[in-house]
């Protein structure tokens, strides 16, 4: 029989599994029965959306069994099975786009961190298998397929019998060695207890000689208190949402114009793809506890776009397509709701966890800004008390609020001044006489800043003035009388410097705002300099 070849990438990934030192390789379980799990979610929910499917509840199932006599372990399902092309292009291939990732960023690393952080899937089971036969049946196909493997040389696909729809993954469980055991995954006690550790909430049976191991009630179903904060991790990295940690997890249970449960995700770094192109906002949408759709975007505004976790509710219909989505109304308020919910998580972190507030703002804060600068209309409030900016002052991170209660009786206006990097700001001439008042200034070092500034305009009445406008409305800032003298007396100099100039500036003229420097830039209207330099370097 013909031997057929991985895709290149699936074959690192392979190699790296059969060689793994990765101390955890149970997880090799988790993966195979959220695969199996997956496959009876898409049968079950063909069955709900098609007349002609009759889906009989009580004989869908997971099974796992242990054959120590031939070192197997056999893990079942009734999913949807797979047909001979699917064998071919879900094996043989990684499809995930978290495979370009892998390939980038982990170039150095060891595989420990790599299948700690990486969602690894079905060839996990390389880790503890030497060979591994699938035997699958496609619902609405005629005849059944075997897919084997015994490693990076390749795979055979062939026709074989299978009354059932469904799969059979069946492992050859590596033989021990000096260095390690793998007795442990075909023994009844062990295996029932990695099936309870990161696969209780898989909400379909998962059966070992008949019995039901796992509770089969969903985490989002679950009571608060009944949770720790590793079964929210777990379900983090179960799902793959990401390959960190999540920041903080938002659960939440409502009750009201619209019912919904969902977990919320606030990862604890900016996932590989973010700006990228690839990156989709969305949470996955479950209708009654039916999985329909994996990136639901209508259910984010692109401010919380790094939002992971999911929602379910019983008050979406079944049969609901994308199109229709974005019309419903049941969709829209549940989607206003998951965003004022995240807000107030965001406002408590910032108030009772200071530090993890500022870790998540290094992270997503640009995004919020992002947020007010492109409808401001209606994010205003709900973002202008989450932005932080470095301050002259405090040398750190503050907020708005911070600021404007900082200010002094006499103070007219939220100072800002723009720059590449806070050492550079330092630098400027134009901050000295705002600083000399002791006026507090808030540093914009991001692109963003100053545009989003603009379209906030004022924060609790107090307007944003650079440091560099003409007008600083600073008491006595210029005294007129003296700089029209100044003005006066050098107007030869200053008209030969306006002629050496031409084209750059506009008019040059005395100034009493300066104290140590002999001269420095400054701004009439709206623009200023920094933002004339972004709008100009973008292209038109
Ligand atoms: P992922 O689950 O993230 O897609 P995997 O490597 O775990 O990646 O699985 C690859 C693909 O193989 C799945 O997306 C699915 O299409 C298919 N697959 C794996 N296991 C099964 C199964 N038990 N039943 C049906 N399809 C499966
Ligand atoms: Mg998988």
């Amino acid at each position: 029989m013909e031997k057929k070849q991985f895709q290149a990438e699936s074959k690192r990934l392979l190699e790296m599994m059969i060689n793994s030192i990765y101390t955890q390789k149970e997880i090799f379980l988790r993966e195979l029965i959220s695969n199996a799990s997956d496959a009876i979610d898409k049968i079950y929910y063909k069955a709900l959306t098609d007349d002609n499917l009759v889906f009989d509840k009580d004989s869908y199932a997971i099974k796992i069994t242990a054959d120590q006599q031939n070192r197997t372990l056999t893990i079942s399902d009734t999913g949807i099975g797979m047909t001979k092309e699917e064998l071919e292009n879900h094996l043989g291939v990684i499809a995930k786009s978290g495979s370009l990732a892998f390939k980038k960023e982990n170039e150095t690393k060891d595989d420990h961190t790599i299948i700690g952080q990486f969602g690894v899937g079905f060839y996990s089971a390389f880790m503890v298998a030497d060979v591994v036969t699938v035997i699958s049946k496609a619902l609405n196909s005629e005849g059944a397929y075997k897919w084997e493997s015994s490693g990076a040389d390749g795979y055979t696909i062939e026709p074989c019998e299978k009354d059932t729809v469904g799969t059979d993954i069946i492992l050859k469980i590596k033989e021990n060695t000096e260095e390690e055991s793998f007795d442990e995954f075909l023994d009844d006690y062990r295996l029932r207890s990695i099936i309870k550790k990161y696969s209780d909430f898989i909400r379909y049976p998962i059966k070992m000689d008949d019995e039901q191991i796992n509770s089969m009630v969903p985490i989002w179903k679950k009571n608060k208190n009944e949770l720790t904060p590793e079964d929210y991790e777990n379900f983090y990295t179960e799902k793959h949402y990401g390959f960190d940690k999540p920041l903080k997890h938002i659960h939440i249970s409502a009750d009201g114009a619209v019912s919904y449960q969902a977990i919320l995700y606030i990862p604890e770094s900016i996932p590989f793809d973010y700006y990228s192109r690839e990156y989709e906002k969305g949470l996955e949408l479950y209708s009654s506890g039916v999985l329909i759709m994996n990136k639901c975007g209508e259910l984010l505004p692109d401010y919380f776009s790094f939002v992971k976790g999911m929602v379910d509710s019983e008050s979406l219909s079944l049969n609901i397509s994308r199109e229709m989505l974005q019309h419903d109304r049941q969709l829209k308020l549940i989607a206003k709701n998951i965003a004022s919910k995240i807000k107030s998580q965001l406002k408590s972190m910032l108030q009772q966890e200071r530090e993890k507030y500022e870790q998540f703002y290094k992270s997503f804060g640009r995004q919020l800004k992002y947020g007010v600068y492109s409808d401001f209309g209606s994010h205003k409030d709900a973002l202008q008390d989450l932005l932080m900016f470095y301050s002259s002052k405090e040398k750190k991170l503050v907020t708005l609020e911070e600021y404007v209660a900082g200010m002094p009786e006499e103070q007219k206006y939220i100072y800002y001044a723009s720059g590449e990097s806070i050492e550079r700001i330092e630098k400027l001439p134009q901050t000295e006489l705002v600083a000399e008042k002791g006026y507090e200034i808030l540093y914009f070092t991001e692109d963003i800043d100053e545009f989003a500034i603009k379209m906030l305009q004022s924060y609790k009445e107090k307007e944003f003035k650079s440091v560099s406008s003409s007008d600083l409305g600073i008491e006595g800032e210029e005294n007129q009388s003296d700089a029209d003298a100044e003005n006066s007396e050098h107007q030869e100099l200053f008209a030969y410097m306006s002629n050496l100039l031409a084209g750059k500036v506009t008019k040059v003229k005395a100034s009493k705002r300066l104290k140590s420097h002999p001269v420095c830039l400054s701004t009439e209207g709206e623009v200023t300099i920094e933002m004339e330099k972004i709008l100009s370097a973008m292209p038109n």
